[in-house]
């Protein structure tokens, strides 16, 4: 199984530390930011232990195409209402490639935005219009589109919404989706029929573009459009049926990525990884880890 998690990316062994942290955990991936994902301060990639980092990499038989790199959350492709903000996101995604490509990763993970105060279609034509606006794309390169929980205005609620953005991108080739279980659950889809999911993305999307899964538990019950992750088992998708999609042999070349929350100041991740890999499910784990 392919499983790693969200970690840290800072001084003073950067991506080095990163791949350092997933492998503490037992992980085989790991996804990160290349700053804090609030700003755009970024430091230069020459920086940031790449070497070590891929050295590491290859040493523990992991490819590189399990580093994934998430876009940060400012980055707004839908927003067509202020045109300065759409120009940031244009300039600062060109950046955030450039970087994911000189640090040998291969898949950018992007929310696709919010619309704001217009509608899903303005947003879904904002996004489209952003991501042809990309010149540049570099060759190794691929961006992929996140499904989103539905939480505000956000665009990305429904696989026909990702389906239509894509079909509209004039460099089909670099682009690819990222499912997000939480998010899917939130948006309405049901994670313990993970097939019948499958066969839904299949149908809309295309299951060869499914690129990463990030793998977490809800907050919130089946379509309530809120996005917060839960730790595994303890929230409304629950263990076994996310250790079912895990296992889907219809996914199992795809790193699953773990973004649970912290368990007081605990990282949860070696612990969910361990019980996803043996397949046994230990009550009351988030308690211990406190
Ligand atoms: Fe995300
Ligand atoms: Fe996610
Ligand atoms: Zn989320």
């Amino acid at each position: 199984m392919i499983l790693g998690c969200h970690v840290k990316m800072t001084s003073p062994l950067f991506v080095e530390g990163s791949v350092r942290e997933a492998l503490s955990y037992g992980a085989n991936a790991l996804m990160l930011y290349t700053g804090a994902p609030q700003n755009t301060k970024r430091r230069p990639v020459s920086e940031m232990h790449i070497p070590e980092a891929k050295a590491l990499m290859a040493e523990n038989g992991i490819p590189m195409e399990h580093m994934i790199i998430h876009a940060p959350y400012l980055i707004n492709p839908a927003n067509s209402v202020r045109p300065e903000v759409m120009e940031l996101a244009k300039e600062f995604l060109a950046s955030e490639l450039q970087r994911t490509a000189e640090i040998g990763a291969v898949n950018l993970v992007l929310h696709p935005g919010s619309y704001t105060v217009t509608d899903p279609e303005t947003g879904i034509r904002a996004c489209i219009e952003t991501l042809n606006g990309l010149h540049e794309i570099p060759e190794n390169t691929v961006i992929c589109l996140e499904t989103m929980a539905g939480k505000g205005s956000e665009i990305g609620r429904t696989f026909e919404e990702l389906a239509e953005i894509l079909e509209h991108l004039d460099q089909k080739e670099k682009y690819g989706v990222c499912l997000d279980t939480c998010h899917i659950n939130d948006a309405g889809y049901d994670v313990s029929d993970f097939d019948g999911v499958l066969d839904e993305f299949d149908r809309i999307i295309g299951l060869k573009l499914l690129r990463v899964i990030h793998l977490n538990d809800s907050k919130n019950i089946r379509g309530a459009r809120k996005d917060r992750h839960a730790n595994l088992g303890c929230g409304t998708i629950g263990f076994e049926n996310l250790l079912k999609a895990a296992q889907n042999p219809r996914v199992q070349h795809i790193a699953k990525i773990l973004e649970t929350p912290y368990v007081g100041d605990n990282p949860p991740y070696a612990k969910e990884i361990a019980m996803l890999r043996s397949g046994i499910y230990e009550e009351g784990w988030e308690e211990h880890l406190k």
